[in-house]
């Protein structure tokens, strides 16, 4: 039995997470511009409030989630009543990613202490003054023996790997993805992958350009392209491709200016083995907008690709930078070919007005989630599944889901004493009309 199943003091460690999170909201911000530039407006939209509504959230939400849900019983067992139970797994190792780093940390971890697990946590090494901070949260708020940071990286993440876990909850790259899934299988751990993909953008001839222009742009250029939701590259209808590309281009001027550079919006590459990787996938005669950069500042310039080829280094892996490939068909049917030349990716976005053409979309591939005339924006809602399907994922969480993604679900029958019917039991000599009759009921 798990010690920390007091449903009430898991909500009291949590109060006092959201005072000590609160409490440590400006230093959060001060180590995420320190660590790649990224500026207070988006790390207060994207890491600090979500963190502090996801766990005001769970608060309120605790006892209702945590409680036993009565189901339906099953005909065959009456008279009975039927629960499930919401069981701590026990511990929960999370491994985070460096892209949002406080965020993609501690939104895990709120769910798995709601749901009554031991944690421990192993944030990004990239991103070290960002761990230094949650560490310190942590350490704050929880006995060790309850909830505890692991710093460090690939080593330390290997020597957590090598123990015993009741549950893996894993955020980062599809390679370590599979190195986290061999691990888990030798103890038959279950795990959660979030992972990433190359998600396709699909402008047809319908959809309001410049709209979408500002949506993509948005969503393509914030945390600099380090997002694992940004859309990946376009695919837009070829007569359409002129226009659109201008309205990207102002756009993108409107957001950051003539020299992004220069903007205090726009954040930086992380390291310089990733400005490295994504400098090379640029080639000069195929940028139509940006590609300017500065490896002393890991900068790369909100940069606009006019690409061609399926065979080229961009449209090889996902790219996870400022870097927005356009590619063009011609005929509505091209754009299977492309879209299944690739694994199942994390989002997938349409900018359409044509309604049956947004539906065909949405419903004809398979993707972790989306959105039509948006990007990005799925992930603000609770109460929509978060992840991924095939390489981009597997499981989901957010809102009420993360508690039941670190809850083994516990189904219990409580059977009635004062009837027990006959039927099943052996002799069945000639129940068996009796029997084909009743289960044609269920
Ligand atoms: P990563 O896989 O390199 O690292 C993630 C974590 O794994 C880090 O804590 C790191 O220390 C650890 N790690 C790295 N190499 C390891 C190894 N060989 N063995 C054991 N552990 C190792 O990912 P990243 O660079 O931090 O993040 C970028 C990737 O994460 C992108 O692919 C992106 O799409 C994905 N991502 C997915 C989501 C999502 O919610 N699905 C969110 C953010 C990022």
């Amino acid at each position: 039995m798990n010690d920390k199943s007091n449903v009430g003091s898991r909500k009291e460690s949590l109060i006092k997470l959201l005072d000590v999170v609160i409490k440590h909201e400006n230093e959060i911000i001060e180590a995420l511009y320190e660590d790649f530039k990224k500026s207070p407006f988006e790390a207060v939209l994207t890491e600090t409030s979500y963190v502090i509504s996801e766990l005001k959230d769970t608060i309120k939400n605790i006892h209702s989630w945590a409680k036993p849900k009565k189901v339906w019983p099953s005909l065959l067992n009456f008279p009975s009543t039927d629960y499930i139970y919401k069981d701590p797994y026990g511990k929960v190792l999370i491994i985070a990613p460096w892209n949002y780093p406080y965020q993609l940390a501690l939104c895990p971890l709120i769910s798995a202490v709601a749901a009554g697990n031991q944690v421990v946590l192993k944030p990004s090494e990239l991103t070290p003054k960002t761990s230094a901070i949650i560490a310190k949260i942590i350490g704050k708020t929880f006995q060790p023996d309850h909830v505890k940071v692991v710093e460090g990286g690939v080593e330390e993440t290997q020597i957590l790997l090598s123990e015993r876990w009741d549950y893996i909850f894993f955020t980062g790259s599809v390679a370590v993805g599979k190195i986290v899934a061999k691990a888990a299988a030798e103890n038959l751990t279950p795990v959660t992958l979030e992972l990433g993909g190359k998600n396709p953008c699909i402008i047809d001839e319908t959809a309001n350009l410049k709209l979408a222009a500002k949506r993509i742009v948005w969503g393509k250029f914030i945390n600099a392209g380090q997002t694992c939701i940004a859309p990946d590259y376009i695919l837009i209808q070829e007569d359409m491709k002129s226009h659109f590309v201008d309205f990207l281009k102002i756009e993108i001027t409107k957001a950051y200016g003539e020299n992004p550079k220069e903007s205090p919006d726009f954040p930086r590459i992380v390291n310089e083995k990733n400005w490295l990787r994504l400098v090379s996938m640029i080639e000069p005669e195929k940028v139509i907008f940006g590609g300017e950069n500065d490896i002393e500042d890991c900068y790369i310039a909100p940069t606009l690709i006019d690409e061609n080829s399926m065979e080229s280094l961009i449209m090889k892996d996902e790219i996870f930078g400022p870097l927005l490939p356009i590619l063009t068909y011609k005929e509505e049917s091209e754009i299977s070919a492309i879209l299944l030349k690739y694994e199942k990716p994390l989002a997938l976005y349409v900018f359409t007005d044509d309604k049956k053409f947004a539906k065909k979309i949405v419903t004809n591939f398979s993707f972790g989630g989306g959105c039509i005339n948006e990007t990005v924006m799925h992930f603000s809602n609770k109460r929509l599944p978060f992840g991924g399907v095939g390489h981009s994922g597997i499981g989901a969480y957010h809102g009420k889901l993360s508690f039941d993604t670190f809850s083994h679900q516990k189904g219990v029958i409580k059977k009635a004493t004062w009837l027990d019917l006959p039927l099943r039991y052996a002799p069945y000599n000639n129940k068996l009309a009796s029997i084909k009759k009743l289960l044609k009921w269920l």
